[in-house]
């Protein structure tokens, strides 16, 4: 069974509440680390070997080793609450349920990055939950953990809540800064990075609710013991949001070294695919990860078992792996039609891009286009090259993420799964009404 660190007393009757997260020992890796300094704060950071848990597992204790001090310039905290990624929505279950989790790991990690004025940037769709972060704030400035000289310590700081219109690309780290400052969310170039030049030009730190949410146990336990739970450079605990065909959907804490065959079919996790179907492929971290076939999901190109970690699951690079991303764990059963499958997810980053840059504006609808084509059965051999090469002029051109997030799906779906292609191309006639399950293979 997985260790748990994050969601050990979710399932306690108002834990949401101030008085209960106390009870439980809530705020005490709080009034620890005002005891400590904001360097010894960063070592145990540091030491922990948390990586980024947005998606891309950036070194946390590296990211904020960047932080830019100048003198009189005021640094901010900013947490990436803009939960899109389709399949993630593990923190959504942290803010709904430990909103005091989130508050504590913000006053802990604003107090070693010296940011006086933090933010909890929001997406629009999640339109009932800065009300609990809220409650949840204003009961911990009355406990005296938030507001002005916290615990006697001179520390002053305040936690707004900003609610986003609802655009994918908000949640790109720069792009949200823009909507923070009230403008159009376009993502900015870097470097800069945030870390130098973030909100108003300000040195800010960006880091997803999960990744402070570790602050607290980090804090509790010791950067060094929590190295000790999980494998290599994969260490402590991951959420994972599980979802797609299997029996139970939901949001599993995991210690990173348990085999992705057992997060699918034990009954502690996912708990195996509905009617005893098949598994046909997965998608691990969320919609921009290249999808992966069950063959390869299960085991690394040495044959090895495949771990729910970030090394094993990107065991192989592009052509067999994949990556660990958000967590957000899409399955498929042999039922599912990839190139469906690839078609809505490249609708949705048509829909999302911002448009500032012409490979991902174009790009995205184009592949779109194609990918209906061919769905619909009315695609030649030629389109799916095409498809390939559009990805490809997507890849690695444009400014922010997002094009890479739309051209890595149709990669990995063209490079596994071309048959399947080819067999919409080949029988028009059985498209709309036949799935290209794994009954063909
Ligand atoms: P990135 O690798 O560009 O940056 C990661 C973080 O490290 C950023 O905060 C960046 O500022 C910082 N950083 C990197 N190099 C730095 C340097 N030299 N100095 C200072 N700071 C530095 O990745 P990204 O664009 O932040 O994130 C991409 C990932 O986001 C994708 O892999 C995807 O999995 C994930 N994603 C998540 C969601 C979600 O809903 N959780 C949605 C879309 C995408």
């Amino acid at each position: 069974m997985s260790k748990k660190l994050l969601l050990k007393d979710a399932h306690i009757e108002g834990i949401r509440y101030f008085e209960t997260y106390r009870k439980q020992g809530g705020y005490t890796a709080a009034e620890k680390a005002l005891k400590m300094t904001p360097d010894e704060i960063l070592e145990e950071v540091k030491t922990s070997g948390l990586r980024g848990r947005g998606g891309a597992g950036f070194p946390t204790g590296m990211k904020w080793s960047f932080l830019a001090k100048p003198e009189g310039v005021p640094r901010h905290l900013v947490v990436n609450a803009d939960e899109s990624e389709p399949g993630t929505f593990k923190d959504r279950y942290l803010m709904e349920f430990l909103p005091h989790l989130l508050i504590e790991g913000m006053l802990i990690s604003s107090f070693c990055l010296g940011s006086n004025v933090s933010y909890i940037y929001i997406r629009g769709e999640y339109s009932w939950i800065p009300d609990i972060l809220e409650e949840a704030i204003e009961e911990a400035k009355a406990a005296g953990f938030l507001g002005k000289n916290i615990l006697g310590t001179g520390f002053d700081c305040e936690i707004y809540v900003q609610r986003g219109g609802g655009a994918y690309i908000c949640g790109e780290e720069t792009a949200l800064l823009e909507s923070l400052e009230g403008k159009r969310g376009n993502p900015r170039l870097k470097p800069p990075f945030p870390a130098v030049k973030g909100l108003w030009e300000r040195p800010t730190v960006v880091n997803n609710v999960e990744s402070i949410a570790a602050i607290v146990p980090i804090i509790d336990i010791t950067g060094a013991e929590y190295a000790k739970i999980g494998v290599g450079r994969s260490t402590g605990t991951k959420l994972i949001s599980a979802c797609g065909n299997i029996n139970k959907p939901g949001v599993y804490e995991i210690d990173m070294t348990i085999t992705v065959e057992e997060f699918i079919y034990s009954d502690e996790y996912c708990g195996g695919i509905p009617n005893g179907k098949r598994l046909k492929a997965c998608i691990p971290g969320g919609s921009s990860v290249p999808i992966v076939p069950a063959n390869l999901l299960l085991k690394t190109v040495n044959g090895e078992p495949r771990y729910m970690n970030y090394e094993s699951l990107a065991d192989g690079g592009f052509a067999t792996g994949t990556m660990m991303g958000s967590g957000g764990f899409i399955v498929l059963d042999e039922d599912q039609c990839i190139v469906e499958h690839t078609m809505t997810l490249a609708r949705f980053y048509h829909h999302e891009s911002c448009g500032q840059c012409t490979p991902c504006r174009e790009g995205t609808g184009w592949m779109h286009k194609i990918l209906k084509k061919i769905e619909k059965g009315e695609g030649k051999m030629e389109d799916i090259d095409l498809l390939w090469d559009i990805q490809r002029k997507i890849e690695g051109n444009t400014i922010c993420p997002l094009g890479d997030a739309a051209a890595w799906p149709v990669a990995a779906a063209i490079r596994h799964f071309r048959d399947e292609f080819e067999w919409h191309v080949k029988n028009p006639e059985l498209c709309l009404t036949q799935n290209y399950g794994l009954a063909n293979y």
